[in-house]
């Protein structure tokens, strides 16, 4: 029995933003610590200078922040642990399992094209691994070294993947790894020991990308002496066209979905159904995917980027959602085309509208129905519909209107009554009162449209159409 606690990591490079299968890595990361009372760990990965920027690791706190992904520990930034990975580095070479090579790049590169030309896996050739009994070569003064990990030679490096299965590497195939550069600072694959080992991560999920470095972080790892934790490898995420997800598929960063009005209850629901799975349950809180989450029920297969079933986890999160909270949301949303949300009671308006928006955006679209400026209909639109009839039927309206609670119940009755004296079908007068009211023939429910456009409204449209 396992009685170490769980501890899990996220990891990301900040080079860019938090991309979508980031997002699902930390998503897994933190519902297998959360189901199992862990820890969950985020680890900026900023020792490449070229790339990491402080905007990309805003991005990634945004974007986990959105998610409702709270570290429990960190953010931790492997730049502030530089002196410890020198330390490691320091200690390996005393402890031999680390040692100075001196050939310079282009040797390396030189021995890597012989293999090459021999059929041979391009690597290093050891000429400064020390072995029992070998004299190395002299030390060219000029030169700085690398620090190479003496990588084992025998046997294999195998591990049981949580996602995949039993997955092995033989250590003949593993190069012995440059782990410190010639001004000393470590390289990428050493950090990430260091710090899992540091931290004490039990349990690694990331993306299969990563598969090819376990068994060097592996080896390393014994070699300190260290506990490996397990490792879980999930799959990539692909477009719906079967390719790599990427830019051309649409948005890739979570923050975009933010901005075109996709909730983070939704976008938590549909990530973790990318590669997890409970049964047939698509819909699912976030309390439940923490009692779920089990790495038995991630999936060895590919997961597919579905905007349709986005859109659906969507529209069922804004449903389910309470009336003030998508007010609150989207009266920005409305600011931003140029409407004024205090125009209408916009808990009102989203009532209307929820059941049929399958993002915010189009809720804030259709708020603009009460929030727009309006200027009364299009001249063409006012010839088509507001003819003479309809017009009299509009004011036999108007003039009832003044004098009736303004319910939609009322509006409801008033309506019906215009109709029967004026001998009228519904869409005779539903389709007017549209077009002198908001100034399109389509609008949801004329009666509720109507009750919360409020009566002073509705008049003067009227009077003014
Ligand atoms: N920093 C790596 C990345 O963003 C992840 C490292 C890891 O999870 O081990 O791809």
């Amino acid at each position: 029995m396992k009685t170490t606690p769980v501890r899990t990591r996220f990891a990301p490079s900040p080079t860019g933003f938090l991309h979508l299968g980031g997002a699902r890595t930390a998503l897994f990361s933190w519902a297998f610590a959360r189901h199992f009372g862990g820890t969950f760990i985020l680890r900026v990965e900023d020792t490449d200078l070229e790339r990491s920027t402080p905007e990309a690791v805003q991005a990634i706190l945004d974007g986990m922040a959105w998610l409702g992904l709270a570290p429990d520990e960190g953010p931790f930034y492997q730049m502030q642990h530089m002196d410890r990975y020198r330390e490691v580095v320091a200690r390996m070479l005393a402890e031999g399992t680390a040692y100075h090579c001196y050939s310079s790049p282009q040797e390396v590169e030189a021995m890597r094209e012989l293999a090459r030309t021999l059929g041979r896996k391009p690597r290093y050739d050891g000429t400064w691994r020390p072995e029992p009994g070998k004299t190395l070569p002299p030390i060219p003064g000029e030169r700085k070294p690398v620090v190479r990990f003496r990588s084992p030679r025998e046997g294999a490096t195998s591990w049981t993947d949580l996602v995949k299965g039993q997955i092995s590497f033989d250590n003949s195939e593993l190069d012995d790894l440059v782990i410190a550069r010639p001004d000393g600072t470590p390289t990428y694959n050493f950090c990430v020991v260091v710090d899992d080992w540091d931290m004490r991560i039990t349990h690694v999920l990331r993306g299969d990308d990563h598969v090819n470095n376990t068994p060097r972080q592996i080896t390393i790892l014994r070699a300190l002496g260290a506990p490996v934790p397990e490792y879980g490898h999930v799959p990539m995420i692909l477009g719906p066209d079967g390719e790599k997800l990427s830019k051309r598929h649409g948005a890739v960063s979570v923050m975009e979905y933010d901005r075109d009005g996709y909730l983070p209850e939704a976008m938590v629901n549909y990530l973790a159904r990318l590669g997890w799975s409970h049964g047939d349950d698509e819909l699912f809180s976030r309390e439940q995917l923490v009692e779920w989450f089990d790495p038995a029920h991630l999936s060895k297969s590919a997961a597919q980027w579905d905007p349709k079933k986005l859109n659906w986890v969507n529209a069922h999160y804004i449903k389910q959602s309470d009336d003030a909270t998508l007010a609150g949301l989207i009266a920005p949303r409305v600011v931003s085309r140029g409407g004024d949300p205090g125009a209408a009671d916009l808990a009102s308006v989203v009532r209307l509208l929820k059941d049929r928006a399958e993002t915010l955006e189009q809720l804030a679209d259709g708020a603009m129905l009460f929030c727009g400026r309006f200027d009364g209909p299009a001249a063409e639109l006012a010839s088509q519909h507001l003819t003479e009839p309809a017009r009299r039927a509009l004011a036999s309206f108007a003039e009832g209107a003044a004098g009736i609670d303004w319910t939609r119940e009322s509006i409801s009755a008033l309506i019906k009554s215009v109709l029967a004296s004026h001998g009228l079908k519904m869409p005779q007068l539903a389709i007017p009162l549209r077009v002198a009211v908001a100034g399109t023939t389509q609008t949801p429910a004329i009666d509720a449209v109507l009750e919360i456009l409020g009566r002073k409204n509705v008049l003067a449209r009227l009077a003014a159409a």
